[in-house]
């Protein structure tokens, strides 16, 4: 009865994972880095792009902003185990080289190793603090809330570090065979539903008054513009962009466009912002619906965009 045999996936004996943040990939959440798959001192995601820094031994499943780790996403077991280990109790601060020392064998911060069959292993990095609802011992199901995502340890944004093992070998979860073909995903990849890879991105946008400091934009505290606002701004917060890509912003008002501009990136950069503003002439912003469009661009291909609509109060 060979016809049976056909039956069993190509990834007979291995694990399948899925997604541990539960927060749509294609936003607001997003994947800032992959594997690193260079073995020199540069980085290398499994697409041979840059989404990735050196030695990075983990996927980082990304929240856009600080406020959304208050509001509380989950955390999920990307397959069904047993905890083999919780770590809880560290404050979520953003990692800064002057707490290196303190978080010295906690870089993890808060987190939860899960042990899988046949010596597959998952762990899940930079947890909320006090946001740990496993205990070690506790068997779980794919898909069971482990946590929240935070920014514990050593982390400059919030999200969670996903680490698959197999026998304590890293293993990159897209790329499990550790064979690239640069510029594709692999057919045989490890997850039950492949999350999606964007090539960096848009965060959001948003307008403001004057141009937002980068702390204000990661916190979503950028305050709102309003008719007498001095000036009118729009900006975009960027991720994985490279040297030469184009950032397009406008913003249109109610009866005609008020700023309007092509930012060419001079460099590659794992999180960025760009503004363009106008100062106000004599007379407050005209009442009514504004828009505003962010567009990201690369090689004169369109690679995200994003739009918004406000009315000035
Ligand atoms: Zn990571």
């Amino acid at each position: 009865m060979t016809l049976l045999s056909l039956a069993v996936p190509a990834t007979a004996g291995e694990l399948s994972f899925s997604s541990p943040i539960d927060c749509d990939l294609n936003g607001p959440c997003y994947i800032q880095q992959y594997v690193d798959h260079d073995p020199s001192k540069d980085a290398s995601d499994f697409t041979c792009s840059g989404l990735s820094y050196d030695g990075h031994k983990g996927t980082d499943f990304a929240l856009p902003t600080y406020d959304m780790i208050d509001s509380g996403v989950d955390v999920l077991a990307s397959a069904s185990g047993v905890v083999a280990g919780v770590r809880d109790g560290i404050d979520d601060v953003r990692y800064s080289p002057d707490r290196a020392a303190i978080l010295k064998g906690r870089e993890c911060g808060n987190g939860v190793v899960l042990r899988h069959p046949d010596g597959w292993e998952t762990q899940y990095c930079h947890l909320r603090k006090s946001s740990v609802t496993v205990v070690r011992g506790q068997s779980v199901q794919v898909g069971d809330v482990l946590g929240q995502v935070g920014m514990s340890g050593r982390a400059e944004f919030p999200h969670v570090h996903l680490s698959v093992r197999h026998e304590g070998k890293v293993i990159d979860p897209f790329d499990p065979d550790g064979t690239i073909i640069c510029g594709e995903a692999e057919n045989d990849t490890l997850w039950t539903d492949q999350p999606p890879y964007r090539a960096g991105g848009i965060v959001r946008i948003g307008t403001s008054s004057a141009v937002p400091e980068f702390t204000d934009i990661r916190a979503n505290t950028v305050a709102f513009p309003n008719t007498g606002s001095d000036a009118l701004v729009i900006y975009a917060f960027l991720f994985g962009t490279q040297k030469g890509d184009v950032i397009h912003l406008s913003l249109q008002g109610p009866a005609e466009i008020v700023i309007e501009r092509d930012i060419t990136l001079e460099r590659s950069q794992a999180q960025s912002f760009r503004a363009i503003g106008k100062k106000r002439g004599g007379e407050g912003w005209p009442e009514g619906e504004y828009t505003g469009t962010a567009t990201l661009l690369r090689a004169d291909k369109v690679i995200d965009s994003e739009n918004l609509t406000l009315t000035l109060p």
